[in-house]
């Protein structure tokens, strides 16, 4: 399997509403994917990695969302659906397809999301909190949006200006960040 690398902003993959996993397409080889999406997150120090964020325009993502009791919210969630949402939270959202650009996010507090394991099985999270953000930021990848769109206008501007300066000075390399 080819090495895989993290997609920044604006690469068009990140823009792309995802496909669906097709049931054919669970087995070893689909585990091994989304094994490797999690050695990648880990080492590149993030929470969530969606499958666009690596140059698949598929439906996916890895979680590890540290929790206060010590727990962690580990998952691959595969063909995600948002059941319900309630209450809200805004709060400093990054992205690793964003490198060192944070700002606040305002987000739904609790998420019941619906979505396969790498079986292929079905399953349902109840998430609250980081966990319930993460769910709804990679969701957001696999419908091709980023974060960026979520932010208020006055946020985005602050964002886009940012952008622009780190890649001015190179520290934004447009496409790929090696891990
Ligand atoms: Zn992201």
């Amino acid at each position: 399997m080819k090495q895989l690398e993290i997609v920044h902003y604006p690469d068009p993959v990140l823009l792309t509403v995802g496909k669906p996993v097709g049931s054919e397409e669970f087995g070893i080889e689909f585990r091994n994917l989304v094994d490797q999406m999690f050695v990648v997150m880990e080492k590149a120090g993030g929470v969530g990695l969606a499958a666009p964020q690596v140059g698949i325009s598929q439906r996916f993502f890895v979680m590890d969302v540290p929790e206060d009791d010590g727990g962690h919210q580990r998952h691959a969630i595969i063909n995600p659906r948002i059941v319900s949402v309630e209450g809200e939270q805004t709060g400093d959202e990054g992205c690793l397809s964003f490198p060192g650009l944070y700002q606040q996010v305002k987000r739904d507090m609790r998420v019941i999301v619906a979505a396969q394991d790498t079986s292929g099985e079905d399953i349902e999270l109840d998430l609250k909190g980081l966990a319930a953000r993460c769910v709804l930021h990679e969701t957001d990848h696999c419908d091709g949006i980023v974060f960026l769109d979520r932010m208020s206008p006055l946020k985005r501007e602050m964002a886009k200006r940012k952008i622009k300066r780190l890649q001015n000075t190179g520290e934004w390399d447009g496409r790929f960040a090696r891990v």
